[in-house]
């Protein structure tokens, strides 16, 4: 069997289960020794598994939108500071559309889109652009290369907030974990807290967790301080403050200004 190397530390992996892929195709899973990071190597079902871009399986998205969008609030409140935010592979857009709506400019990229609510503010996401905050919702399980991915990522903005779930740290995930996700075929990256430590420091960033939700940043943020920016409460209170900034009117003003130019 070919060896994999761990795509985070480059330690050789060992394969752990078999699973059956979008029911069809026999895939190991491999599991790095080193810092608890699983991977599919080399997946070549991808195609197949985006033929319809958001799995059909997940209905908690709506829902870790929202989430986010709270402690995305709750950050850019805790930090201000001027410049955009990008919503990294943003879907239909409604992780912008929100934030816009509680008056920060956020903006669009998504390779696959199709972008339904965000419809104006989309960007190409590459150097010299550069963010206040980068979100990215249910994103890092589906990088083939992370360290490239987070790369780019940190190449435009020094804060990059963003949910995935992880794994165990010391022992491979169970056969059975809900997120490998086998019948969509879209996860392919599971992360430990190691891995995402070991993330961190190639980007020289660090990083906070609480749950399913990451904060990687050039600036370390106190636990302290990333508890509060996590407690729902804390964001969903905040919103309600900032809608009274919301950018919707101007950003219809626009809409309609670009409908009468065709
Ligand atoms: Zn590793």
């Amino acid at each position: 069997m070919t060896a994999h190397r761990c795509p985070v530390c480059a330690t050789a992996t060992v394969p752990t289960h078999a699973l059956t892929i979008l029911s069809s195709l026999e895939r190991t899973l491999h599991w790095c020794p080193d810092c608890g990071h699983s991977f599919f190597p080399e997946p070549d079902w991808l195609p197949e598994a985006y033929e319809s871009s958001i799995a059909s399986t997940d209905v908690g998205l709506v829902e870790r939108s929202l989430r986010l969008a709270n402690v995305t609030t709750a950050y850019l409140v805790r930090f201000p500071g001027d410049g955009p935010i990008l919503d990294f592979a943003a879907g239909t857009g409604l992780m912008v559309r929100v934030l816009r709506d509680r008056g920060f400019d956020a903006r669009y990229f998504d390779e696959y889109g199709p972008n339904h609510l965000a419809k104006g503010f989309e960007v190409s996401a590459q150097p010299p652009e550069r963010y206040r905050l980068i979100t990215a919702v249910e994103v890092a399980e589906h990088l083939v290369d992370p360290v490239a991915e987070f790369r780019r990522l940190a190449s435009l903005s020094d804060a990059i907030l963003f949910t995935t779930q992880l794994g165990p740290r010391d022992t491979p995930p169970p056969a059975d974990w809900d997120y490998l996700s086998p019948g969509t075929g879209q996860h392919i990256s599971f992360y430990s807290p190691a891995s995402l430590a070991k993330l961190a420091e190639l980007l020289g960033f660090h990083v906070v967790s609480r749950g399913d939700m990451h904060l990687l940043s050039k600036t370390k943020v106190s636990a302290r301080t990333w508890r509060l920016i996590t407690t729902n409460a804390v964001g969903h209170t905040l919103a309600a403050f900032r809608r009274s900034h919301s950018l919707s009117g101007s950003d219809h003003e626009q809409a309609l200004a670009d409908l009468q130019r065709f």
